[in-house]
């Protein structure tokens, strides 16, 4: 296929505005005994499911149009707003054709989320993923290494069949590829931001959260193709890594806002779980220990993983800055998102000491009114321009 930028994009809004998911039910339509294995940030190894013949797919909320009418009976006001309106998609039936749900140990909001899963659809799977907070291999690796064959366990029993290693192997390559494309797509964009918009990035890997993973390769690199070929102008906008919007999604207006405001998001943590392992798992060997050690040992080292090291902590957020040539940070938090507020302070505290201008700002994913974001993040690309500094 070779379809202009505008109609990929164009497909890609339609998956993303679809609160039915209809992509995902038709897939599962195709097939009898197919499977849908929902799952919520920030990650899941997605390769386990995928060997057993499911579809993965994100669940990142209702977004900015979803009606919560009887998800805040579940919730009291002061957490953020994912959990309510994951509930309210799964009370009024969008995920009635959901098999079963994965829940990251992202935060105590997520895990609650999981108890009243149980509660709520006793009839389906349900499991809380744990992740190791210690990393080394005797301790956190054991541990890693067990939760995944649990969980594999787990996925086999619902399947009714065993996921053998060969097909494990073959679903970590299917993924390494996509995590390649996924990586290359943010490099085109870091190199050239004009010719691809963060929105239509971000789209596009929103559409990656449905489609099954060989479609979405396919998919990126359609799109980079026509980006590549495409003519844009380039606007005079200073470069910004977007960090703290790894769970929670940003209203798609706030990321058009940002770099109509004169910021070119050039790196971010959006959708970790399509780039949460930095470098090719192994297809060779036990592979649920080559996805173990690329947890352990080769993961994003964001605020959604824990950090032993106080003394590295923030770097990776330094690292992207430099890889990127980024001029400032912009640090956008869902409201009462522990896990990104409770992190700034540090990542704050390394900026300062290296003179790297930054913002704050906080949203929900149904915040409405853009004009202070705008005022915001364009006063902060100014002051980058004319002063080098905020
Ligand atoms: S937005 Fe933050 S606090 Fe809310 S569920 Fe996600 S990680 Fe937890």
């Amino acid at each position: 296929m070779n379809r202009p930028v505008k109609e990929i994009v164009a497909y890609c809004q339609g998956i993303f505005e679809d609160l039915h998911f209809t992509r995902a039910r038709e897939w599962k339509a195709a097939r009898p005994g197919r499977k849908v294995i929902g799952y919520m940030p920030v990650y899941v190894p997605r390769e386990i499911l995928h060997a057993a013949g499911m579809l993965p797919l994100g669940i990142l909320g209702g977004g900015a149009d979803l009606e919560v009418i009887h998800g805040d009976a579940y919730y009291q006001s002061y957490i953020c707003r994912i959990p309510r309106s994951t509930v309210e998609l799964a009370v009024t039936g969008r995920l009635d054709f959901v098999d079963g749900m994965l829940f990251p140990s992202i935060c105590d909001v997520i895990r609650n989320l999981s108890g009243i899963w149980q509660l709520l659809f006793k009839d389906k799977y349900v499991r809380y993923f744990d992740a190791p907070q210690n990393f080394r291999d005797e301790v956190g690796g054991v541990f890693y290494s067990n939760e995944l064959r649990e969980f594999k366990e787990g996925i086999e029993k619902l399947s009714g069949r065993e996921i053998t290693d060969a097909e494990i192997r073959r679903s970590i390559a299917v993924y390494n590829e996509n995590r390649l494309w996924v990586n290359k797509v943010y490099d085109f964009r870091a190199a050239f931001p004009w010719k691809a918009p963060s929105a239509e990035v971000y789209l596009l890997m929103r559409a990656g959260m449905v489609l099954p993973a060989e479609e979405h390769t396919a998919l990126m690199r359609e799109y980079l193709d026509a980006a590549e070929a495409e003519n844009r102008p380039m606007r005079d906008n200073c470069r910004v890594v977007l960090t703290g919007v790894f769970c929670e999604q940003p209203p798609l207006n706030l990321i058009k806002s940002l770099e109509i405001s004169g910021c070119y998001i050039v790196d971010d943590d959006l959708l970790l779980v399509s780039r949460w392992l930095l470098s090719e798992v192994p297809t060779d060997g036990d592979p649920i220990e080559n996805l173990s050690q690329a947890f352990l040992h080769h993961s994003a080292q964001t605020a959604a993983k824990y950090e032993a090291d106080p003394a590295q902590k923030g770097s990776y957020l330094i690292d992207a800055i430099r890889r990127r040539n980024a001029d400032g940070v912009i640090f956008a938090a869902p409201s009462f998102c522990d896990p990104a507020l409770l992190d700034q302070p540090m990542m704050v505290s390394r900026l300062e000491a290296l003179k790297i201008p930054y913002i704050t700002m906080q949203y929900a994913e149904n915040s409405g009114q853009m004009q202070p974001i705008r005022e915001q993040s364009g006063t902060f690309a100014d002051s980058i321009k004319l002063w080098g500094a905020a």
